[in-house]
């Protein structure tokens, strides 16, 4: 039986959900028993009130001060407190728990899981941005502090899954797979014409809009890449990428006597987090099984960085070093926003994201003085103005 006291910040999005959705069914089977402190979501009052109905955390937040007054509404007589605003996300991390689940989407993120990190509860991280912007200093916090960061995206996690944590130097290279997304095979003449709507219907996996238009453009993998070499020590020129459609294989290590150890599973958010949720433990909650006849086989190719530049991009910020990732990570997320606000075509959600970069490495953009955090947030804010102004740059050329 696996107990543990919790805080999902992020509850209300796809991971969150995931999340809960696991806990609940592990309950139910009798192989979990969890207590929820705070849950935190951001404008969908209906969901947050109802999980925090569900769960009876002590305490549920809005990020959006706005909506304080609905989520008062909505959790009357229930004995659960209530909070908004950032701050009041940042305090709902730092509370004393067993296990934190940090699934805020984008660089918003980052400030929770920094106090999350502080505390000597286990991490599981599924907010990439804000490894990608700090991940040296957070995953050094997390180790003064006494906690453990366990990885939740799924390539990640499977990394962490078959890494010889104790020996590192058995490891030749880290094998990210990556599904191609839903324009795997899109002829470059079309890409111009994708739509958001095209774009967040990814094949495989059911995640939040931002995520699926990284996955759309293949940012998604140079995140990933990017919190790889963090998470796991790894040089840039290491990490290699391959496309394997079916998203079975979730990444693979390979070791310096030619063996290579992959981790495999269905599609499914919640193997990943039942893993950092029962970790060294592992819990039935019950998963779906991998039914391998009935897939056949398995397929794998280059990835293609000419019609994804986004993944050569990362790569040059990762090799860059200092705040050239967290510029990538701000000028994507910027980008990828517009591109589903209408005000971005498609192709030039990339072309927006390489030409910060150049305007970032040219004006000397670099981290100032402070805690990693502060450092990696004005960097953030900075390169997100610059970003923003490229982007109404191009809009008003079209
Ligand atoms: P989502 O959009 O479905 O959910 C995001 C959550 O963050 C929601 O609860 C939302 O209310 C909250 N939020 C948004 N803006 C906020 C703000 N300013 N302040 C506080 N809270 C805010 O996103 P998701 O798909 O669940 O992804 C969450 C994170 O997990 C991302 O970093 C993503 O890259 C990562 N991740 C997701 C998946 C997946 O399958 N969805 C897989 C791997 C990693
Ligand atoms: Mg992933």
């Amino acid at each position: 039986m696996i107990r543990r006291r919790v805080t999902v910040l992020g509850s209300t999005g796809s991971v969150g959900s995931s999340t809960l959705d696991l806990m609940a069914r592990a309950e139910a089977c009798g192989t979990g028993a969890f207590e929820v402190e705070a849950l935190t979501g951001g404008g969908n009052i209906a969901r947050l009130a109802e999980q925090a109905r569900r769960w009876r955390p002590r305490i549920a937040v809005t990020a959006d001060p706005a909506r304080l007054e609905e989520l008062t509404r909505a959790l009357a007589g229930t004995g659960v407190a209530v909070a908004a605003g950032e701050a009041a996300v940042v305090e709902a991390a730092q509370r004393p728990v067993d296990w934190t689940m940090a699934a805020i989407v984008g660089s918003a993120g980052l400030k929770s899981a920094w106090a999350a990190a502080g505390t000597s509860a286990i991490l599981a991280l599924a907010n990439k941005e804000s490894l990608v912007c700090c991940g040296p200093a957070l995953i050094e916090r997390v180790r003064a502090a006494g906690g453990r960061l366990i990885p939740v995206d799924s390539e990640h996690s499977a990394i962490f899954q078959v890494f010889p944590a104790e020996a590192p130097e058995r490891v030749a290279k880290l094998v990210l797979t990556a599904s191609g997304g839903p324009f795997r095979q899109t002829p470059a003449a079309r890409m111009g014409a994708i739509t958001p709507e095209q774009a967040v219907a990814h094949p495989n996996w059911s995640m939040g809009a931002k995520i699926s238009v990284d996955s759309a453009t293949m940012a998604n993998k140079g995140l990933e890449m990017i919190e790889a070499a963090y998470l796991f020590s790894m040089p840039e020129h290491r990490i290699d990428v391959v496309v394997h459609p079916e998203s079975i294989i979730h990444s693979l290590v390979e070791y310096v006597d030619g063996s290579t150890l992959a981790q495999m599973g269905p599609p499914d958010m919640r193997t990943p987090i039942a893993c950092a949720l029962a970790w060294p433990d592992r819990i039935e909650w019950p998963a779906p099984p991998l039914d391998l006849p009935a897939l056949g086989k398995l397929t794998f190719e280059a990835p293609d960085t000419e019609r994804f530049p986004a993944l050569r991009l990362a790569r040059e910020a990762l090799r860059a070093g200092g705040a050239a990732p967290a510029i990538f990570n701000a000028a994507n997320e910027v980008a990828a926003l517009a591109f589903l606000d209408r005000k971005l075509s498609f192709l030039n959600i990339a072309a927006v994201v390489a030409e910060t970069l150049e305007r970032a490495t040219k004006s000397g953009m670099t981290f100032g003085s402070g805690d990693a955090c502060g450092a990696a947030l004005s960097v953030d804010v900075e390169a997100r103005g610059l970003a923003r102004s490229i982007v109404s740059d191009l809009a008003k050329a079209a």
